[in-house]
């Protein structure tokens, strides 16, 4: 028979429950005890969704408190010194790393978290020194819960990250050397370990994820495959059996990699269905397919006949018996339950599958496979029903949009003129001071904003009464940088929710939900509008609060809008059209909202992209050119419409240019304000390399933190940052948006930073 396989399962809970625990524990709100007794109830929850969905084979030590790779740091016994130095108990020293820890004399800061993959899911990096060692801990935390979860009755297949993704996913310690993958001889004994106390516990099979393989490797880490699963295929039945297992892209470029013998191999289908047939081609005699059929990063419901079909493929070639139908990925990057979203309209809803609804799904398939279509006949028509329903749905096909978008044509994403033309215009317009001084948009979102918007929510206010507490806002901001100096204002997004989120809501095509949660790191979750069909603007955005904003100032306004490819990138995307498409569609819809800002005076206009980055693919090559070509495309079109004389700006929270940085070039906009306080200052060499000609604005402080800098320290910045940058070129602003610090900081913040530019005037 085939079996049905899930790759990990959120952990959050159907109401954010882990979130509240992990956060009151924090808070001194709940004891260490009521916190584990509350993951323990999740998990065999969860255990029970999957069982109950009829499941074969359930994944267990996908649980985390904070996050997967952070345990398993703390099981091999990979703690840096400084956590471990105070005697912070265990979970302590767990969530030390995690957040840091500033209590009782302790003061360590977090580890680096970094983005999964192409996900929004962050995992904290192993941090490894010169002389590293490891140890397992004597109650690892994967048999722990084998054994909790087969106390329960469920016989689960243990999550482990691999070896060679584990020490590929890590870095070297402050001020060490250490190439971690030349740690992998140190590191394999520890392994040997866990499996071989993991096959005592009862485990049968363990899936052993390998992502990294899906990477362009180093020869270093793609060599080191061989050696780690030589070594556990030595142990023969010492240990479980090991599916290896990839997600979020191809392995065709790494098939040498993959050890011959290896019990399972698990590949993304979703992905990059192409690959099935080279794979099977290249695997072992006997070794099992693992099919990566239903998404594990999106919200879609499968479309089971495309899926069965799949299956089928590899079933042709290898027998029913050496293959496993499987979710693509872990399930973490998609929300909870369906069920909870009672204020979907039900057309939308239909078309959704979240983890519990695709724990179902699997399930059916298996058995589709196995006992044929018939077994599940309602199944596989309810599912052909939706399937025609959303594809046929006048929600999804918007004939003037794809009217609109054939008629795009090429000079439509060029400004009028080219930069030295339009910086002249700009500059009779604007009239700006030598290193102008602006901030990135958001003002801190007050404990009063947030009540104001929760009662209008719940309908307690009016709509009157909310617009006028928000003009009040914008002009007591404005009020502030008229204080502070600043050159270029901000309104301060008083009114803006979350920087997509606010945007979905005025788009159609867009649908939201109201539970439907995905872990983005440790206890933080996010909630990410879906695009469900062809988008467009019915109104303006942003204009009300702009031209607001510039009827009660003296100095020029900066509009704020999120980019077409931010908006795709935090969103879940449709799966139905090629992203470069939606992302089209969100730019003509953010290029009329520019033109409308304009015509409502609004003479400078950013249009952020902090998620331009993240979405570059894994590999470099044909793939990550045709993206960078559509979302420059996309910021082209979404800017261009304006004159020249209208200044456009673009924001990005890093600095780390190097890979792209001809795209980042090719983004023509008039200002780049940009992350710096943190990063090197040489990093802006590549502005000098290519003789960039436009105008920067690196971030002269962090604002993450509440520290102040001291004026100081902005001028030596502002000194470093001209050592590559020419005065004319230099903006002076923070890092990012400022709304998650508080007032106080702020100012104080500011008014150094308008010094220090003052500074540098008198200089110049
Ligand atoms: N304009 C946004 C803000 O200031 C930018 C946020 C971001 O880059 N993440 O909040
Ligand atoms: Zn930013």
């Amino acid at each position: 028979m085939v079996q049905s396989a899930i790759l990990g399962f959120p952990r959050m809970g159907v109401n954010r429950d882990l979130k509240k625990a992990t956060e009151a524990y924090w808070g001194g709100k709940l004891s260490q005890a009521e916190l584990l007794a509350e993951a323990k109830r999740l998990r065999l929850a969860h255990w029970k969704i999957q069982k109950d969905a009829g499941v074969d084979v359930i994944p267990s030590n996908d649980f985390a408190l904070y996050d997967q790779v952070l345990c398993h740091i703390q099981d091999f016994g990979a703690v840096p010194e400084r956590y471990t130095k105070d005697g912070l108990d265990t979970i302590d020293e767990y969530f030390a790393m995690g957040r840091g820890h500033q209590k009782e004399g302790v003061d360590v800061s977090s580890l680096e978290m970094v983005k999964w993959f192409d996900s929004n899911y962050h995992y904290v990096k192993p941090t490894l020194q010169d002389n590293q060692t490891f140890k397992l801990v004597d109650s690892p935390k994967a048999v722990v819960e084998f054994k909790e979860a087969k106390d329960a009755g469920i016989h689960t297949r243990p999550v482990l990250v691999g070896p060679v993704s584990f020490l590929h996913l890590g870095k070297a310690d402050r001020g060490q050397s250490v190439d971690p993958i030349d740690l992998l001889h140190k590191l394999l004994p520890v392994y040997e370990q866990l499996l071989v106390k993991l096959k005592e516990a009862g485990a049968d099979t363990v899936q052993i994820d390998e992502p990294v393989l899906v990477f362009d490797l180093p020869s270093k880490a793609k060599a080191a495959f061989k050696p780690a699963y030589e070594k556990f295929a030595s142990l023969g039945d010492k240990i479980p059996k090991l599916v290896f297992t990839t997600y979020f892209g191809d392995i065709v470029h790494n098939l040498d990699a993959v050890p011959k013998d290896v019990y399972g191999l698990h590949i993304d289908l979703v992905r990059n269905p192409e690959q099935l047939q080279t794979v099977i081609a290249a695997l072992g005699p006997k070794t099992i397919l693992s099919a990566g059929v239903v998404d594990g990063r999106n919200i879609w419901k499968t479309n089971l006949k495309r899926a069965i079909e799949t299956a089928e493929a590899a079933i042709q070639k290898l027998g029913k018996d050496r293959v496993i139908v499987a979710t693509s990925s872990s399930l973490l990057h998609t929300p909870h339950t369906l069920a909870s979203e009672k204020k979907l309209d039900p057309e939308v809803a239909d078309w959704f599958s979240f983890a519990s609804e695709k724990a179902v799904e699997i399930a059916v398939i298996a058995k589709a496979v196995t006992d044929g279509p018939a077994a599940v006949r309602e199944h596989l028509e309810a599912n052909a029903k939706s399937m025609q329903a959303r594809a046929t749905s006048t929600r999804t096909n918007n004939p003037q949009v794809k009217d609109r978008q054939s008629k795009v044509t090429e000079q439509d994403h060029n400004r009028k003129s080219e930069f030295p033309t339009r910086i002249d215009a700009q500059q009779k317009k604007l009239n700006l001071p030598l290193f102008p001084t602006t901030t990135i948009g958001s003002f801190p979102q007050t404990k009063d904003i947030r009540i104001q918007r929760n009662r209008f929510t719940k309908g307690e206010i009016t709509e009157e009464q909310y617009d006028k507490f928000i003009e009040q806002e914008i002009k007591d901001n404005v009020k502030i940088q008229e204080e502070l100096g600043l050159d270029v204002y901000v309104h301060g997004e008083p009114e803006r929710n979350d920087m997509v989120q606010y945007f979905g809501e005025r788009l159609d095509g867009y649908a939201f939900t109201t539970h439907a949660w995905v872990q983005s790191y440790g206890s933080r979750c996010v909630r990410p509008p879906i695009i469900v069909g062809d988008i467009s603007r019915p109104a303006p955005m942003t204009v009300k609060e702009s031209k607001y904003a510039v009827s009660v100032s003296n100095k020029p306004m900066k509009g704020m809008l999120t980019g077409p490819v931010t908006c795709l990138r935090w969103s879940f995307p449709r799966d139905d059209v090629h992203q470069s498409i939606q992302a089209q569609q969100l730019a003509l819809a953010l290029r009329d909202e520019v033109v409308d800002l304009e015509k409502a005076g609004v003479d400078v206009i950013q249009v952020d992209e902090p998620a331009l980055r993240e979405g570059l693919p894994l590999r470099s090559g044909k793939e990550r050119d045709a993206y960078l070509d559509w979302a420059v495309k996309a910021f082209k079109l979404s800017t261009s419409g304006v004159e020249d004389a209208t200044q456009i700006h673009s924001h990005f929270c890093y600095s780390e240019f190097q890979d792209f940085f001809h795209a980042i070039a090719a983004l023509d906009a008039d200002v780049l304000s940009i992350e710096n306080s943190k990063s090197d200052a040489k990093l802006l060499r590549v502005f000098v390399d290519s003789a960039y000609p436009r105008h920067i604005g690196p971030g002269v402080y962090d604002i993450h933190s509440p520290r102040v800098p001291s004026e100081q320290e902005i001028k030596d910045r502002i000194e470093e940052m001209l050592q590559f940058l020419k005065p004319e070129q230099l903006w002076i602003d923070p890092d990012c948006g400022l709304k998650t610090r508080q007032w106080k900081e702020t100012k104080e913040a500011l008014v150094n930073m308008v010094n220090a530019a003052k500074y540098f005037r008198t200089k110049y």
